[in-house]
């Protein structure tokens, strides 16, 4: 059995992972968000090596468009069963006949084939955000993006990861110094908003992290962040663990990733 990953693209334009299970001849791949329209979608996952019919899952942390948008094509295109908080489906506010909807909320676990995937809540302006992490019975991934603030509970639920997809939205500086009006920033700094570099490094200098391998910063501001920077926040953290630092971005997300 092996798990590995894959960012499609990540960011404020559109956010999709895929996780796989390769056990032997048999593979069981998971959606995380679907954040591209159709079109868009169909070519990041032909560059991915996968066709949406192998799609076991896709699971929708939240409603925003950057992470929802190409959802109900795909789900109604191809019949593949759509997990989300009942939040994200009043939210989204769409038509859901005929596709396969499953409701999860904080504490659930979900099982697909070898995967269990648990979801969380986290703190975000959005009806009833959640984040995941998985395991296949060796490895843990989590995931944490969107959220304004990390919680104990965030901490307890990411604890003892190999691999952490995590935001790294902006640097301080860069927000406070950027032309976005005064509530923009105010709405990206709150503890509904999003995660910067700081605080991505802050939660994983408080959580146990005797068993990570890899960290992957994500969901980096196109207008108020570096990658270098993110990547720098994170490795003062954990280089001395002698851990993986890279960074997934907008246009290219990453290459599949073996954990
Ligand atoms: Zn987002
Ligand atoms: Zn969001």
């Amino acid at each position: 059995m092996a798990l590995k990953l894959i960012s499609l693209g990540s960011g404020s334009k559109g956010n999709s992972l895929l996780v796989s299970a390769v056990d032997g001849n048999h593979k069981t791949t998971v959606m995380f968000d679907c954040g591209f329209g159709i079109r868009e979608l169909h070519r990041r996952l032909q560059r991915a090596g996968c066709h949406p019919d192998e799609l076991s899952a896709v699971l929708v942390t939240h409603e925003h468009g950057d992470h929802a948008n190409g959802l109900l094509p795909l789900a109604k295109r191809y019949g593949i069963p759509v997990w989300m908080s009942n939040g994200t489906f009043l939210g989204m506010g769409k038509d859901f006949e005929d596709v396969d909807l499953n409701f999860c909320r904080d504490g659930d676990c979900i099982e697909i084939d070898c995967l269990k995937i648990t979801a969380f809540t986290v703190s975000h302006d959005a009806r009833e955000p959640l984040q995941f992490h998985l395991t296949d019975g060796v490895s843990k991934i989590g995931m944490l993006t969107d959220t304004g603030q990390v919680t104990p509970h965030i901490q307890r639920e990411l604890s003892a990861c190999h691999l952490l997809f995590l935001e790294c939205n902006y640097d301080e500086a860069m927000l406070e110094a950027s032309i976005y009006p005064e509530h923009l920033k105010r709405r990206i700094r709150s503890i509904y908003g999003h995660l910067s570099n700081a605080a991505a490094a802050g939660l994983l200098a408080g959580i146990d992290r005797s068993c990570l391998r890899t960290v992957i910063a994500s969901h980096l501001s196109q207008n108020n962040n570096l990658a270098e920077y993110a990547r720098k926040a994170v490795e003062e953290v954990v280089s001395a663990d002698g851990v993986q630092v890279m960074v997934a971005d907008q246009e290219n997300g990453t290459d599949w990733i073996d954990i």
